[in-house]
């Protein structure tokens, strides 16, 4: 399973870089300031199940809050409680937040491990793709096991990278808008210009 910090990661990165469209309007989340942590709470927040695990000693780890069914109840609940809160729409909200808690069922369903049980309460089974791309990280052995050292490298050099391309990304679509703007402008121009001449070969005849 990938660790929190990767989830967290993801969901700035989601916060940060998705287009313009599927998130709102207003959008304070591009920026690093307190509203970066909605995104970052809800990519993360699915993880929070380890501590009514802790506290009943049932496990309830990769259950329950890694289903479909709740991933859709969390989005409903949370993007409208959050649309009331910061009076925008109610839909945008709702699909960011399905975006981002979905990409910790992604994250976690590409990762090495038991995997989730992604269709419960239908089936109560574990699910995980053939193909895996995180290792496995065994909580179990603490905090600071020198296990965890692989893991965390690969997920350091990962953000690292995906961090780098996304701002390339970003840097080479501002670069694409402000050409298609200058090119509209010199487009635009000639034809005021001509407009503009007629006109006043107009009033000079
Ligand atoms: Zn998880």
């Amino acid at each position: 399973m990938p660790t929190p910090l990767f989830h967290a990661t993801t969901g700035y990165f989601l916060g940060k870089f998705l287009p313009q469209k599927p998130i709102p309007r207003f959008y304070p989340f591009r920026r690093f300031n307190l509203h970066i942590f909605y995104p970052v709470f809800v990519a993360t927040c699915a993880d929070f199940d380890f501590i009514p695990q802790t506290l009943t000693g049932i496990p309830l780890h990769r259950g329950w809050s890694h289903s479909l069914v709740f991933m859709l109840s969390f989005s409903l609940i949370v993007g409208w409680v959050a649309s009331k809160i910061w009076k925008t729409s109610y839909q945008q909200l709702f699909r960011f937040t399905l975006i981002l808690y979905s990409s910790h069922l992604i994250l976690d369903f590409f990762a090495e491990g038991r995997g989730i049980k992604l269709f419960l309460p239908f089936l109560d089974q574990f699910f995980k793709s053939p193909l895996l791309i995180f290792p496995g990280i065994h909580h179990s052995r603490g905090l600071f096991d020198l296990s965890h050292f692989i893991p965390v490298l690969y997920e350091l050099l990962l953000s690292a990278v995906l961090y780098g391309f996304l701002t390339q990304w970003q840097l080479y679509k501002a670069y694409k808008a402000d050409k298609s703007a200058i090119k509209n402008n010199i487009y635009v121009h000639p034809q005021l210009h001509s407009k503009k001449s007629v006109k006043s070969s107009d009033s000079s005849s």
